[in-house]
């Protein structure tokens, strides 16, 4: 059985690439998308983690 190294390489590298710019593409759109923004601490959507005032009760438990 012979292996396509070689196409195998390119495949790799194609796929790499895809990545890349699915990686852009989200981390464009989420800086874009803003207004979907979801807390993490609270898990609210409207604000961030870093702008929850939910959090400064120390009551919020996961
Ligand atoms: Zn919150």
């Amino acid at each position: 059985m012979d292996y396509d190294v070689e196409k195998a390489k390119r495949l790799i590298e194609e796929r790499e690439e895809i990545d890349r710019q699915l990686v852009a593409i989200f981390s464009g759109g989420a800086s874009k998308a803003r207004a979907a923004q979801k807390c993490s601490k609270c898990g609210k959507e409207g604000h961030t983690a870093r702008t929850c005032t939910d959090a400064e009760g120390g009551g919020v438990s996961a």
